[in-house]
Parts: C-alpha cells; sequence; structure tokens
C-alpha cells in the first residue's frame, strides 16, 4: 500500500466544454463537443517536431495505445516516418476492438460491432515518450475519432477526458494515482503454473535484493519516461511487488498506470522474467489490486480538509464520496472489469470487498487518507480499494467521477465510518459488494447515472463484453479462471 499524497497544488482547470450540456446527473458527460480534435495543420506541424527530436534519440517507432473494454492494452504502431501522417489522418483501427473480450473473442452490441467501418486513432503528442526498456520504440496513448473527425462514442479516453471536464465545469480540479502491484516470475510457457525469480517473505528485503538489478532497471526506465514514482516495494503475495507514482490529472493518472505495465512487461522480458497484473495468480492467494486514489480541488484548497463533514471533508467531498461509495457495485464493472476480479475481491485480504468507508481502514473499499499531521492540507485524498488491473483505467476514472459529480449535485452525506476488519463485525452489518460479475453486471443496468455519463453506444458495448466474459467463465472452478487470465493482463 502507498501513501498515495498529493502535490500542493490544484489539477488547473480543463478546458470548459464547447458542447451543448446534456441534461442528467452527469450531463457535462455526454458533451462531444468538448473533446473536439486540434485543426489539423497544429498536430502537423507538432509530430514533425516531435519526429525530430525523437530521430537523433534513435527512435525507430511509435506504439499508439488504446484500452479496450476487456481491460486489454491494444496497440497499432508506426515508424517514426509515419508519425506526422498518423498525427494528421489517424491510423486506421476497426470499431469492433469495443466489443473483444481479454481472450480475443469477438462479441457484438447494439451500437458497436461487426465487420464493417472504420475509425482513426490519434496519438496524444503531449504524452509522447521514448519507452526506456524497449530501444528505438516510443509510446503514445490513442484517442479514437471517426473518418470525419468527430469523436468516436466509444473512446474510453475521451469519456474520461470529458469527465475531467465535468468536474472542472463545476470549479472541481483533481488529482489521481492508480498504484500498481504485479506478480513477477519466470519466463514459460502460458499455460506453466508461475515459478518465482524469489521466494523472500511478503514485504522482505530479501525479495528486493533478489531482484535487486530488476527494480533497478525498473526504476530507472520509469524515471527516463519523465514518471515520478513514490515507493516500490514486496508485497504481500509470492513473487509481487507495487509501484506507485506521484499524483497527476485522472486521464494522465490512466495513461500512467498503461505506461508502468507496459514497462514492467519490457523490463521483466529483459530479465527473463514475466509479470502478472491478473487479479489472481494463484487461486486462494491474496491477489493484484489497482487501488485508485482521488483528492478532489477548488482553487488550490483540498476540499478533504477545512470542511464540516467527517475528518475534516467538505460538504463537495463528503457528497463526491457518498456518490461514489453509493455507486460501488456498478462501478466495479468498470473498475474490475474481468469475472476473475471476484476472486481477489473476498474479506480480509485488503481488496475491500465491503462497500463502507473509514479512515485509513484497509479492508473498507472506499480508505480515507488523511496523512500525517502536519502534511494533510497536500496529502489528504481517498483511496477506491475494489479496483483491479484488469480495468480500462480510462472507464475507470471516469465512471468514478460520473458517480462522484452526481453525488456532488445531489449533496449527498456519507453513512457513519467503518472501523476495523467488517468481517469480523457478523454477516449483514456491513454489505458486501458483489461476489460475481452477474451481480455486478445486474447493478450496472440499473445505473441510470453511468448510462447517461458513458452515453448508449460505451455503456452498451461495455455491457456486452462484461456479459459475455460473465458468462464464459460460468461454470469455470477457481483454478480455470485463474490459468485462464493469469497471463493476458
Ligand atoms: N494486494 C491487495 C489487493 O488485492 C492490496 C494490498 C494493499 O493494501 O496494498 O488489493
Ligand atoms: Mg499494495
Amino acid at each position: 500500500m502507498s501513501t498515495g499524497t498529493v502535490a500542493g497544488h490544484a489539477e488547473p482547470a480543463a478546458e470548459p466544454s464547447a458542447g451543448p450540456a446534456v441534461q442528467g446527473p452527469a450531463h457535462a458527460g455526454g458533451a462531444l463537443g468538448a473533446v473536439a480534435l486540434p485543426p489539423r495543420a497544429e498536430r502537423a506541424e507538432r509530430a514533425q517536431a516531435a519526429a525530430e527530436r525523437l530521430r537523433p534519440a534513435g527512435i525507430d517507432a511509435v506504439a499508439v495505445t488504446w484500452v479496450d473494454n476487456a481491460g486489454i492494452a491494444r496497440v497499432k504502431a508506426v515508424p517514426l516516418a509515419g508519425l506526422v501522417h498518423a498525427a494528421e489522418w489517424g491510423i486506421g483501427a476497426a470499431p469492433c476492438f469495443d466489443v473483444f473480450l481479454a481472450d480475443d473473442t469477438i462479441v457484438t452490441s447494439r451500437l458497436i460491432g461487426g465487420p464493417t467501418g472504420d475509425l482513426r486513432l490519434y496519438p496524444d503528442l503531449d504524452r509522447l515518450v521514448p519507452l526506456a526498456a524497449q530501444p528505438g520504440w516510443a509510446w503514445a496513448p490513442g484517442e479514437r475519432y471517426t473518418q470525419a473527425g468527430t469523436p468516436h462514442p466509444g473512446c474510453q479516453r475521451l469519456f474520461a477526458r470529458r469527465m475531467t471536464g465535468a468536474a472542472a465545469e463545476r470549479g472541481i480540479g483533481l488529482k489521481a494515482g492508480i498504484e500498481v502491484e504485479w506478480v513477477v516470475a519466470l519466463a514459460g510457457e502460458p499455460q506453466e503454473e508461475p515459478r518465482y525469480p524469489t521466494a523472500g517473505p511478503a514485504y522482505g528485503m530479501h525479495r528486493l535484493t533478489d531482484l535487486s538489478d530488476y527494480l533497478r532497471e525498473l526504476l530507472r526506465a520509469l524515471d527516463a519516461q519523465g514518471l515520478t514514482v513514490l515507493q516500490v516495494h514486496p508485497e504481500y503475495a509470492p513473487g509481487q511487488f507495487e509501484v506507485s507514482l506521484a499524483p497527476e490529472g485522472p486521464v494522465e493518472a490512466a495513461d500512467t498506470s498503461v505506461l508502468v505495465r507496459q514497462t514492467i512487461r519490457a523490463v521483466s522480458a529483459r530479465h527473463g522474467l514475466r509479470a502478472s497484473f491478473a487479479p489472481v495468480v494463484e487461486a486462494g492467494s491474496v491477489g493484484n489490486g489497482g487501488h485508485l486514489h482521488l483528492s478532489l480541488w477548488r482553487d488550490g484548497r483540498n476540499l478533504a480538509r477545512g470542511g464540516p463533514g467527517p475528518h475534516g471533508l467538505t460538504a463537495e467531498a463528503e457528497g463526491f464520496l457518498a456518490g461514489v461509495l453509493g455507486a460501488l457495485p456498478e462501478l466495479l464493472v468498470l473498475g474490475s472489469s474481468s469475472p476473475a476480479g471476484y476472486l481477489r475481491l473476498v474479506p480480509s485480504h485488503w481488496a475491500g470487498a465491503y462497500q463502507c468507508w473509514g479512515l485509513e481502514n484497509r479492508e473498507a473499499a472506499l480508505r480515507l487518507v488523511t496523512g500525517s499531521t502536519g502534511e494533510r492540507a497536500t496529502a489528504a485524498n481517498a483511496e477506491i480499494k475494489c479496483f483491479d488491473a484488469t480495468a480500462n483505467p480510462y472507464l475507470a476514472v471516469g465512471a468514478v467521477l460520473a458517480a462522484g459529480l452526481a453525488g456532488v449535485d445531489q449533496r449527498l452525506a456519507l453513512p457513519p465510518e467503518f472501523s476495523g476488519d467488517p468481517a469480523e463485525a457478523g454477516p449483514g452489518t456491513v454489505p458486501r459488494l458483489p461476489a460475481s460479475a452477474a451481480e455486478a453486471i445486474a447493478a450496472y443496468r440499473k445505473s441510470a447515472v453511468l448510462r447517461e455519463a458513458l452515453g448508449e453506444a460505451l455503456y452498451e458495448a461495455v455491457l456486452a463484453v462484461r456479459t459475455a466474459e460473465s458468462e464464459q467463465y460460468a461454470s469455470a472452478t477457481p483454478e480455470q479462471l485463474v490459468a485462464a487470465t493469469r497471463w493476458r493482463y
């Protein structure tokens, strides 16, 4: 678990929405005009300048990723000479990617699916960076638009940007960070059980010593890519580690989580290792989380401090957290995508299996972190613990913003906090979060807030993918589900 501290200044407000406000609890989420492409000439000029910078650095190609609704990062790459064209016209990408499952099965949904059509994937040049552990390669996150240049309603990163804009319209800035946990194993065949390069104990210096060069190379690579690491440490499960990064804007934090995992994979491969970000790597053991830290800011002030609410929360921060807490069952569809997530989300595994909140409570799905005396104005934040790395991080942050802003608009209050392990409070005292993908999907189906914020096309594509994966593994044993997902994420 990381400290999840935040820098002492507010996230600059996102550009105000240029599009018409759509009515509803998360109204600005629907404003596609807010995410219009900049002019083509400007994109070309910037890409040209970037290519001139990258060429002498020995970069030959640029990988442009997006994350699909199954939580898998997919990629199209262009040679460096093609970067300007990619920035001007985008890279071809089929719409059916929105209905891929984690095992590459392709399903369909009412508004998205089928073999016809094409989208354009545009690299975000602001995040273009050489990949330190993949010499010759640079990376940029992509966003998808139609051939006519309008935002693709199924684009998850544009959704996250729209929701950040919806917060900015209310004068709320955000800082976010996604903790990355992974299990490192010796490279092997996909069907093989993991064998670990260290037998050291949980949080043990022994593990750090065994993997000293590996972790050093990882830290150097992350640093070379402009990322600020807060800490790295061995975690609880065999071969498990965690790295946490400095907070940044929600979209940037989602990009960072993609880049960090990609970097961990690449560094692992260079050391004859492989990494798993799957929720559970060995049935029955503690899993890999993807905890999301968030703080809200207004005019440079942390909204978790100086207010009349519990532990000094302002009314806005309390409303936001209450909105998130109440929506956690449906948010799990976006924050813990795979049916395998429910093997991790069990009591007394620090995964936050209960729908409650608590100060520094690691068994609560929503953990309030105030930080140390003296540092609280900058450090206070909330951690959503029930999420994992099968989430599409753009969907996860966007959906949390939608639920939180609905809570702000409705001026919701938090229920009493819970201290201690809810598992010991007796059955029924604290509600359990969904115990299966099917239960979470049932909650998602009823969520007007998420439907409104995501828009019909994205909402339904997510539903199609989640439902198909839930049915795919409905009768799988935990061992089968773990084996099917272990090396996919
Ligand atoms: N690995 C735990 C999880 O599944 C989290 C451990 C921690 O609190 O950092 O989320
Ligand atoms: Mg951890």
